[in-house]
């Protein structure tokens, strides 16, 4: 901690009554101001809760965690020229096609997913423009006296808590007008640094700029954008939020559940396929889809049938702007990352990342945020090291291994990864990616969670989100913003950093 603000901070609590006095505020403001979620079932059972009307606090830190500025204000300027690389790599269909040939073989979900492409491809994409609510993670790597940052991966779809991120910001600027300058070791109100954060807005501008882009129905119908979501999803406020910020444009959106996009859309009969949804509650009224916004569909659960596939099918061929096509998603794979930040040799030629991102003052900035990735082939030569690295019971302390995977437990810390691999045939090995471990510098912090709190060391994660509108065929670049950031801390004994996974807490930034 110290090591980041040079004294004590957070400070210490005045025995217990300052503790309630901070959880009670915390508390209030929360379900007040929509920092919350719905609780799970082994909180508050059904039985409980017949009618689903309870809502709790969504898990937060005490106080705002120190973060670097020079880290902070790098992140956010690469942010667009991160929205750029990952367009392109969407654009390119030869490179992803090979990436996926190297992991179908340990991996079932991405050669589904490649699949669905395919078929659409062989009848025509309809739609060109693709929309991209991207959020580039990062934790602080310290190097001697130097710190900077590490990206820990890129997300492609479902980026979340962009909702909640805003909420949070706004609870400890609340926090420290109010209460950090009546503590026993008190914060003066206007000694923390707290940047403002717009990620909720920036999210919806993104969806906002896709809604126009689509222009009107040729049908007549009205248009509208539509959440593809998880049913029981708890963590609904945070897509509330970017719900009514566009609602406050103007633009009619509507939740759908993932699970019954067959039910309730069709495709018009017409070249175009118009993707229609018909209002589940009034079914002559028929909206015209300019945009679908997954929030569901990123792992194999989504999938429990092949009628989940036919809906994601039916998205993909339709005349919606996707956010993401499959082809985006695809660009989110640990094995894009990988693949980015494996080093060029003379025999690979020049490297991957320079020829998506040829301005070298933006590759290198970019290169700078990568850390040691390898793949796990049994053939290339960072291949066989990685393996060696893995199955060596010391090396493999540092190192994090990674299926194709999102949303969070699908990962294999250190001692874990050589037990993980003897129960993988060999020929699937390269089905994960071997990472470095990134190691920031200890902080200290309070979380509340479920009304408890937790006092120790923590570990924060950055993520920044980034909205981006291209064109596939023209490579044309609509829209490319910096969209607002996430803070996300766990303890320091946790591995995943997960929020809705249990693991983390929000938190926002305090610049040092
Ligand atoms: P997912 O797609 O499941 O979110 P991530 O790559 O984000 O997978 O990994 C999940 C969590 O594991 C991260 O939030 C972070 O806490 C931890 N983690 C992942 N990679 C690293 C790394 N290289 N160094 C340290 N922690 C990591
Ligand atoms: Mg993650």
């Amino acid at each position: 901690m110290a090591s980041l603000t040079g004294h004590s901070y957070p400070p210490a609590l005045d025995a217990s009554l300052e503790r309630d006095r901070l959880s009670q505020t915390i508390k209030d403001w929360s379900i007040a101001n929509g920092l919350a979620v719905r609780p799970p079932p082994a909180f508050v059972g059904q039985n409980q809760d017949p009618e689903g009307i309870l809502a709790i606090n969504a898990p937060v830190t005490l106080f705002p965690s120190p973060f670097p500025k020079s880290c902070f204000e790098e992140a956010k300027a690469i942010q667009t020229s991160y929205n750029e690389l990952y367009s392109r790599i969407s654009q390119d269909e030869e490179f992803l096609g090979r990436l996926v040939q190297e992991v179908v073989g340990g991996d079932e979900f991405i050669a589904k997913l490649w699949n669905v492409h395919l078929r659409v491809k062989e009848e025509g994409y309809v739609q060109n423009l693709s929309l991209g609510l991207f959020r580039s993670d990062y934790m602080v790597h310290q190097d001697g006296a130097h710190l900077q940052i590490k990206q820990v991966e890129f997300n492609t779809i479902a980026s979340s808590f962009g909702g909640l991120s805003a909420q949070t910001s706004l609870l400890h600027q609340h926090l420290a007008q109010t209460e950090y300058p009546l503590l026993n070791e008190p914060i003066p109100a206007t000694s923390l640094n707290l940047p403002t954060n717009n990620s909720a807005q920036g999210l919806a501008a993104g969806l906002h700029a896709a809604y126009q882009a689509y222009g009107e129905s040729t049908l007549s119908h009205p248009t509208c954008v539509i959440f593809l979501v998880q049913d029981g999803e708890r963590n609904i406020f945070d897509q509330r939020h970017l719900e009514y910020a566009l609602q406050k444009s103007s633009v009619p959106v509507f939740r759908l559940p993932f699970s019954q996009v067959l039910t309730h859309t069709t495709l018009a009969d017409t070249p175009s396929r118009q993707l229609l949804y018909h209002l589940p509650h009034n079914p002559s009224k028929i909206f015209e889809v300019a945009v679908a916004y997954l929030r569901a569909g990123y792992g194999p659960g989504d999938y429990p049938s092949p009628e989940a596939w036919e809906a994601r099918h039916r998205i993909e061929r339709s005349l919606a702007i996707a956010c993401p096509t499959i082809l985006t998603q695809l660009a989110g794979m640990k094995k894009v990352q990988q693949v980015l930040a494996t080093p060029p040799t003379l025999a690979s030629g020049p490297s991957t990342l320079g020829k998506f991102v040829p301005d070298p003052a933006k590759s290198s900035a970019l290169w700078n945020t990568f850390t040691n990735i390898y793949p796990l082939d049994g053939e290339s030569a960072a291949g066989q090291e990685a393996r060696r690295l893995a199955t060596d019971p010391v090396e493999c302390q540092k190192y994090v291994m990674k299926p194709q995977r999102e949303g969070g437990g699908n990962n294999f810390y250190r001692g874990a990864i050589p037990e993980q691999l003897k129960t993988i045939p060999e020929e699937h090995w390269n089905s994960f990616i071997l990472m470095e471990l990134i190691t920031p510098p200890p902080l200290q912090n309070t979380i509340l969670r479920q009304g408890k709190l937790e006092q120790g060391g923590v570990i924060c994660e950055l993520g920044v989100y980034g909205t981006c509108l291209w064109d596939q065929k023209t490579g044309e670049v609509k829209h490319n913003e910096e969209a607002g950031y996430l803070l996300r801390t766990k303890g320091n004994q946790s591995e995943e950093g997960g929020v809705a996974a249990g693991f983390g807490c929000m938190d926002s930034i305090a610049l040092v």
